[in-house]
């Protein structure tokens, strides 16, 4: 059955291919990010029709908000909420600025906590939804010169864990992939060749295998609070 799914973070990467994996089964996929005419060109790019391009910046309250009564309004209720809106600002930490730190966890962590909240009113109304998180390995693992990155990670981690215990009797489900290595803008600037020593699958992930997991995810309907990693094995070597 076609459901509305909204996507944070739609405009490229790995949010792009959710949107369009959802798209393809049918879906209505509301495709939102800072940048709208990026959200529109994504839109563009969905198979059907009757989908939305929206401008939100997830750290600004009333911009989520507001983005959800828009949504309300003109699709109706979600069934499908994906947190893809993510930066990241590396560097060690004795070089690192409160200014970062703290843009990491607006984006990273308030964000997602503002989109799901949002997200509830309208799932319980439905009876029922999905969310899926998108954190990282170095949340799960850790890395050196992303410390405050894979913090807000990590707190995504425990975000999913009791929201999931939250909203299981109401028959939401919340669940994170942990990506490793994909290769999207954000890690357009890394050594890849040197990178993929580290990874048992020899190579970076592309969005599409990523979009799978949460596809698998939204779809799963006994798995609720759980981590799913897609790092071609980084994890092992780590
Ligand atoms: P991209 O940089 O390719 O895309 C990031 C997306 O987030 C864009 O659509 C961007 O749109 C949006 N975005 C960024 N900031 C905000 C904001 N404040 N409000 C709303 N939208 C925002 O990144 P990826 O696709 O690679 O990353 C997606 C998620 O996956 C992130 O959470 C990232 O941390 C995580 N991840 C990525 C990995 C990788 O190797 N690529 C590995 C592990 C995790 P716009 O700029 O227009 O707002």
């Amino acid at each position: 059955m076609s459901k509305l799914a909204v996507v944070f973070g739609g405009s490229r990467g790995i949010g792009q291919a959710v949107a369009q994996q959802l798209a393809a089964r049918g879906h209505r996929v509301a495709v939102a990010s800072r940048n709208l005419d990026a959200a529109r060109a994504t839109v563009a790019m969905l198979r059907g029709g009757d989908h939305v391009a929206l401008c939100c910046d997830v750290s600004k309250e009333q911009e989520v908000q507001a983005v959800f009564a828009e949504i309300q309004k003109t699709c109706g209720n979600i069934s499908y909420l994906v947190n893809a809106a993510g930066i990241n600002r590396d560097g060690l930490l004795l070089r690192s600025r409160q200014e970062d730190m703290v843009s990491l966890l607006h984006t990273n962590l308030l964000g997602t906590m503002l989109t799901c909240r949002a997200s509830l009113r309208s799932m319980l109304h439905c009876q029922g939804g999905a969310i899926i998180n998108i954190g990282s390995i170095v949340g799960v693992k850790g890395h050196a010169g992303q410390c405050v990155y894979s913090a807000t990670k990590a707190g995504l981690e425990g975000f999913t864990r009791s929201l999931a215990k939250e909203l299981g009797s109401r028959n939401v489900r919340v669940n994170l992939v942990a990506p490793g290595f994909i290769r999207t803008d954000m890690t357009a600037g890394l050594q890849e060749e040197q990178l993929i020593r580290g990874v048992p699958l020899g190579r970076f992930g592309e969005p599409e295998e990523v979009a799978q997991a949460v596809l698998f995810l939204l779809e799963m309907p006994y798995v609720t609070g759980q981590v799913l990693l897609v790092d071609g094995g980084l994890c092992l070597a780590m």
